[in-house]
C-alpha cells in the first residue's frame, strides 16, 4: 500500500490524501479539496483514481469531488448517514466496512461520531498501521464539535476507539494544526517536554514538511490523550474549582474541550 500526503496550500490548510495499490496503481483519494492537486499527483506517480472518500460531510472536505468524479469517473464513498448531505455518494460505509484498492491494499472504515455524528476513519492494517481521521484527531489536537459535533461523542470515540488501536500506527489528519496545538498543551502542561521539544523542532519546517506521526508520540503530547496528567489536571482545577482531584477522563476531556473553543 502507498501513500501520498499532499499539502494543500489552502488557508484551511487541508492534507490531502492518495491511498494507491503498488500492483496496479488504482488509487483512492481522501477529502480532495483541492482536486487539482491530487490529480496532478497521481499522473505524476501513474496512478488512477478510481475512488474517493469524504471522512465528513463538511464543504472542506467534499468541495472537490464534483470536480474529481468527472476528471476520473471515480466512485464517491462516505458515511451512509452523511450521504444525502453529501450527494452523488456511490457507496454509503458504515462500522466495519472494508474498502479495497485494487488487490494489495484496504482500509478498515472506523465509525468515529464527534466532530460530527457521521464521520468515518479509515485504518489501514499493515506492518506499519495508517489511520486517515479527517476533523477527528489532529496532531497534537481534537476536532471541534462547533458544526454538527457533540463533544461527548468525541470522547467516547477517542477513548474506546483511537487511543485502543496500536502505538505504531501513523496518523494522517484533515489538516496541518500541529504548531498551534503544540501551544496549546504547553499551555495546559507547560512542563511537558516531549510538546516543547516538538514545537521547537517544527519552528522552521513549511507544512508540507511536518512530520507524520505515531499514536504513540501524539500521547505524549496531546493533551486529549493525556487525560491523566497531573500537571494538566492541577491546570484545569484554577479555571473550574469545582472540579474533583481525581477527576474522571470524560470530565477532564470535556473542559479541555471547551478550553480549547476559546483558546
Ligand atoms: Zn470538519
Ligand atoms: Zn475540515
Amino acid at each position: 500500500m502507498l501513500i501520498e500526503r499532499i499539502w494543500s496550500g489552502n488557508s484551511y490548510r487541508n492534507f490531502h490524501y492518495l491511498i494507491a495499490s503498488a500492483e496496479s496503481g488504482e488509487a483512492l483519494a481522501i477529502d480532495p479539496l483541492e482536486w487539482r492537486l491530487c490529480l496532478d499527483r497521481a499522473r505524476e506517480r501513474g496512478w488512477q483514481i478510481t475512488q474517493i472518500v469524504n471522512t465528513h460531510e463538511h464543504r472542506d472536505h467534499t468541495g472537490g469531488n464534483a470536480g474529481l468524479v468527472k476528471a476520473t469517473g471515480a466512485k464517491l464513498l462516505a458515511h451512509a448517514a452523511a450521504a444525502a448531505r453529501i450527494g452523488g455518494v456511490d457507496r454509503g460505509l458504515a462500522k466495519g466496512d472494508v474498502i479495497r484498492i485494487g488487490r494489495d491494499a484496504e482500509l478498515e472504515c472506523l465509525d468515529t461520531p464527534g466532530h460530527t455524528l457521521a464521520h468515518v476513519c479509515l485504518f489501514a492494517h499493515a506492518a506499519q498501521p495508517a489511520l486517515f481521521c479527517g476533523d477527528t484527531l489532529f496532531n497534537a489536537g481534537a476536532g471541534n464539535c462547533h458544526n454538527g459535533g457533540d463533544p461527548a461523542r468525541l470522547y467516547d470515540t477517542f477513548s474506546m476507539q483511537l487511543s485502543q488501536l496500536p502505538d505504531t500506527t501513523r496518523i494522517y489528519p484533515g489538516h496541518e494544526y500541529l504548531a498551534r496545538n503544540l501551544e496549546f498543551t504547553l499551555d495546559r502542561e507547560p512542563d511537558n517536554a516531549a510538546a516543547g521539544a516538538r514545537l521547537q523542532a517544527t519552528r522552521t519546517l513549511q507544512p508540507a514538511d511536518m512530520p507524520v506521526m505515531t499514536l504513540g508520540e501524539e500521547k505524549l503530547c496531546n493533551t486529549f490523550l493525556r487525560l491523566g496528567s497531573a500537571t494538566l489536571i492541577e491546570r484545569l482545577r484554577a479555571d473550574f474549582p469545582q472540579l474533583s482531584t481525581r477527576p474522571e477522563p470524560r470530565e477532564v476531556f470535556l473542559r479541555l474541550r471547551e478550553l480549547r473553543n476559546r483558546w
